[in-house]
């Protein structure tokens, strides 16, 4: 049977701020698609994880785990107590390098299959440090709390989306010219 529909405003970010962005905001009130009884099924269906971990509540559990600590380095880099957290998921995984008729190639492994999705994307997100860490952002509109990588070749996104927040900031910045505050 086919994940219910994605309700989220903005999907398709690497995993680890996917997971972040299962919390936004909409008409001034807070959402979180794991509220929803369907949310983790259409969360791990949007990231390609429903075939291998079930949508049960330790797997919720741990993500949840996985959410508040990649929120606290997402939203303050050296913040210490945020570093140990995001350390402590990736405690409960690691990488087997392997060697297949393929070729040589790498397996995650986990202490319990339902740190897999938590795990995952923890990982995800070293990887992100790895590659740009100044491209990891949140939404420059004050009211948003999503985050994005920016892949734009400038590195000059500033947005979730210019539809949603680009032009939410633009129309507030005419009212402020023109209501002469
Ligand atoms: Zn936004």
């Amino acid at each position: 049977m086919p994940a219910p529909v994605d309700p989220r405003p903005l999907t398709g970010e690497p995993i680890s701020l996917d997971l972040l962005n299962t919390r936004w905001v909409q008409d001034g009130g807070r959402r979180d698609l794991f509220d929803a009884d369907d949310g983790l099924r259409i969360w791990l269906a949007a990231n390609g994880l429903d075939d291998r971990f079930p949508a049960d509540v330790t797997t919720l559990r741990h993500l949840l785990t996985a959410r508040d600590a990649l929120s606290a380095v997402a939203d303050t880099p050296d913040n210490p107590a945020g570093i140990t957290r995001v350390d402590a998921v990736l405690a409960h995984g690691r990488i087997r390098a392997t060697l297949s008729a393929e070729g040589p190639g790498e397996r995650a492994e986990f202490d319990d299959p339902s740190w897999g999705p938590a795990w995952t994307a923890a990982r995800n997100y070293l990887e992100l440090l790895s590659a740009a860490p100044d491209r990891i952002r949140k939404c420059a509109h004050d009211a948003c709390v999503l985050h994005f990588f920016d892949t734009s070749r400038n590195g000059t996104r500033r947005w979730c989306s210019m539809a949603a927040c680009g032009n939410r900031a633009k129309a507030s910045r005419h009212y402020a010219r023109t209501h002469g505050s």
